[in-house]
């Protein structure tokens, strides 16, 4: 699922709709961005499999639990603990979240959609850890 998203993330969110995706990298006040569309997409994808695969007792349940989950993990990381739309959790001081935090404020430096880095988010390059390990920053949260 990381793979899949990183090649979204990449080549269509940064790509042909980047129209959609670049409210979620300019400084939106608002609660809601269009980029949520891209949730909800995947999301109904998901429901569809699930529902799909109880009715024919098969494996596309598991593929929309599959989705389901992953969804649910970049949620809590990337809109609760990296973004805050949702102020449930202060971001953990693990050397491991501290790096996909930093790493996804480097993506988020850039308002173009061809400059920005750092496309995933649950693996990320080494560079972030070893950063980590010299500063420990007061403040983890990004600034979307
Ligand atoms: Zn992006
Ligand atoms: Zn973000």
């Amino acid at each position: 699922m990381e793979m899949f998203s990183w090649l979204v993330h990449k080549y269509i969110m940064h790509g042909a709709l980047w129209f959609i995706h670049k409210t979620h990298h300019e400084h939106n006040k608002g609660f809601f961005e269009a980029n949520d569309l891209f949730s909800i997409f995947f999301g109904s994808i998901a429901v569809i499999l699930i529902v799909s695969g109880l009715q024919d007792n098969d494996f596309k349940l598991w593929v929309g639990v599959g989705i389901s989950t992953y969804g649910l993990l970049y949620f809590v990381l990337h809109d609760i603990l990296i973004h805050k739309r949702v102020k449930l959790w202060n971001m953990p001081k693990s050397l491991y979240l501290r790096a996909i935090s930093k790493a996804h404020r480097d993506h988020h430096k850039s308002l173009k959609k061809e400059d920005s880095c750092s496309f995933g988010l649950f693996f990320v390059s080494r560079h972030y850890f070893n950063l980590n390990k010299k500063s420990v920053p007061k403040n983890s949260q990004a600034q979307d």
